[in-house]
């Protein structure tokens, strides 16, 4: 069978390596200038860049070895730290009760535990709704933790207001549902530490940045037949009597194929009017909203600014709301002697921050770094800047009345699925998106609906 997978993002390449193994026919379309999409790297002199931080973790052991079999063993394994600066302080993240204790005021503190206890109180008595994310972490945190760890950093990073925002992101991505569960995991960790550790540490490729993975699928991909064309964005589908007979290339090329795979975002694909979509499932899609992320790069002259993998910085006053450095991933990231840090601030496509330049956007990095302790005036030089025009999917109160309609008609055309965080609208991890493409392959291999949607569907911890 001829497939056209659309997306050389890892669920594209994920899928386009099963495939090939299976005996098909496999060109991938991708409109960028390299593969892995979110989860690509690039070298900049002698530095190793992603888009901001990126491990690779999975309780699915079979999926760690697949990891191991598409690196060929050239992995690392991390041990997770990441911190929150607030106040002048740092505090672990997750959140660990002596931690915060330690590192809040004790009117402040007392205020958290009061109102913590408010909240469980209520709840206990008359339970709500998780209307929305505000209503979801206020109830388990109570206000005052919400305000400082969770509501700002949330609304700064989303730039619409947190009670606008759907519960759902909140389960899938706050790793303890309430302060008593933090707790009890401080003071009693679960039995031999299997569950936590598993979760802390995570695989990262010893060499190249995460991108190694979808260099490494796309080489595998190639020498067992398939083709991968970069610089080729596909504009719409071709659809007939509700079959998908291929896509269109920008260009007007016509990709024709027995079967279709999108991993692009499926909502642009849709609006397309040539795509063939009813209007109401067009405007449902152009109802669904991504946030963008512009991403900078900043060299310094010395080997370590900090030990962590990510810091996150939720205050108001810093436009940065994250900061990575690769070389704790990876020693191959970095020379010894200096380091790259990595600063994101979300935006929207076409906006003033989207639009900053090079040496505009690194003075503002500079700014909050030195805001933030982590380097001193001066000390930072301008490396690089990249965009991601569809970074999250905006979970917004409501989404899943726009989304139905869109998946249904995906799944009603023969010739054609959709999966990946792209084509599901989901906001999921890597290894997410990689178990998406795998089982979307063996769905289209036995010629029946892959449900590779199940995949990340769950209340679970995505981190
Ligand atoms: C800042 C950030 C940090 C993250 N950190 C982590 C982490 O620590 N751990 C983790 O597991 N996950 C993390 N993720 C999530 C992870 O990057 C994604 O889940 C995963 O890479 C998604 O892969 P995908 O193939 O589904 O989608 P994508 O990577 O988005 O792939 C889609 C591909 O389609 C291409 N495309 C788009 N439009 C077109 C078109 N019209 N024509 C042709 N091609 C097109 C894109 O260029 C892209 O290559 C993070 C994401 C972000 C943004």
């Amino acid at each position: 069978m001829e497939v056209l997978v659309l997306g050389a993002g890892l669920a594209g390449l994920a899928a386009a390596f099963e495939l090939t193994k299976l005996g098909h026919e496999v060109r991938v379309v991708e409109s960028g200038s390299e593969v892995g999409g979110m989860a690509s790297s690039w070298k900049v002199g002698p530095f190793w860049l992603d888009h901001g931080p990126h491990r690779f973790h999975s309780r699915d052991a079979r999926l760690v070895e697949h990891v191991y079999e598409v690196l060929d063993g050239d992995v690392v394994i991390r041990r997770r730290q990441s911190r929150i600066h607030l106040r002048g302080r740092y505090f672990d993240y997750p959140l660990k009760f002596g931690n915060v204790v330690q590192g809040l005021p004790s009117g402040l503190l007392a205020r958290a535990g009061f109102d913590y206890l408010v909240a469980r109180t209520k709840e206990l008595v008359r339970p709500t709704e998780d209307a929305n994310f505000e209503r979801w972490v206020k109830k388990r945190f109570g206000d005052t933790l919400y305000e400082l760890f969770f509501g700002t950093y949330t609304e700064k990073t989303w730039g619409i207001p947190c009670d606008h925002i759907s519960a759902d992101w909140a389960a899938q991505r706050i790793a303890q549902r309430s302060l008593l569960d933090t707790v009890v995991k401080t003071l009693r960790p679960p039995k031999g530490g299997a569950v936590r550790s598993l979760a802390d540490e995570f695989y990262y490729p010893a060499h190249g940045g995460i991108g190694e993975f979808a260099r490494r699928y796309a080489g595998k991909i190639v020498d067992a037949g398939g083709t991968i064309e970069l610089d080729a964005p596909v504009s719409s589908l071709v659809v007939r009597e509700g079959r998908v007979l291929g896509a269109r290339a920008a260009d007007g090329r016509e990709l024709v194929a027995d079967h279709t795979l999108c991993t692009i975002p499926l909502p642009r694909l849709m609006s397309a009017a040539e795509s063939g979509a009813p209007e109401s499932v067009r405007s449902a899609a152009d109802g669904l909203d991504y946030v963008a992320i512009l991403f900078v790069y900043l060299e310094v002259d010395t080997p370590s600014v900090s030990p962590d993998h990510w810091i996150y910085l939720p205050e108001r006053h810093l436009r940065v709301h994250r900061v990575s450095e690769f070389k704790n991933f990876s020693d191959a990231a970095a020379p010894g002697d200096r380091t790259a840090i990595c600063c994101e601030i979300t935006c929207r496509v076409g906006d003033a921050t989207w639009n900053l330049d090079l040496a505009g956007a690194a003075q503002v990095a500079e700014l909050d770094l030195v805001a933030s302790g982590l380097v001193e005036l001066g000390s930072t030089r301008p490396l690089d800047l990249r965009r991601l025009a569809h970074a999250y999917p905006v979970y917004e109160v409501g989404y899943q009345d726009r989304l139905r309609p869109l998946l249904s008609h995906a799944k009603s055309l023969d010739g054609f699925t959709s999966t990946g965080r792209q084509g599901l609208f989901r906001y999921n991890n890597m290894d997410h998106s990689i178990a998406m493409g795998r089982k979307a392959a063996r769905g289209i291999h036995r010629g029946r609906d892959a449900r590779a949607e199940e995949v990340a569907a769950g209340q679970e911890y995505f981190g």
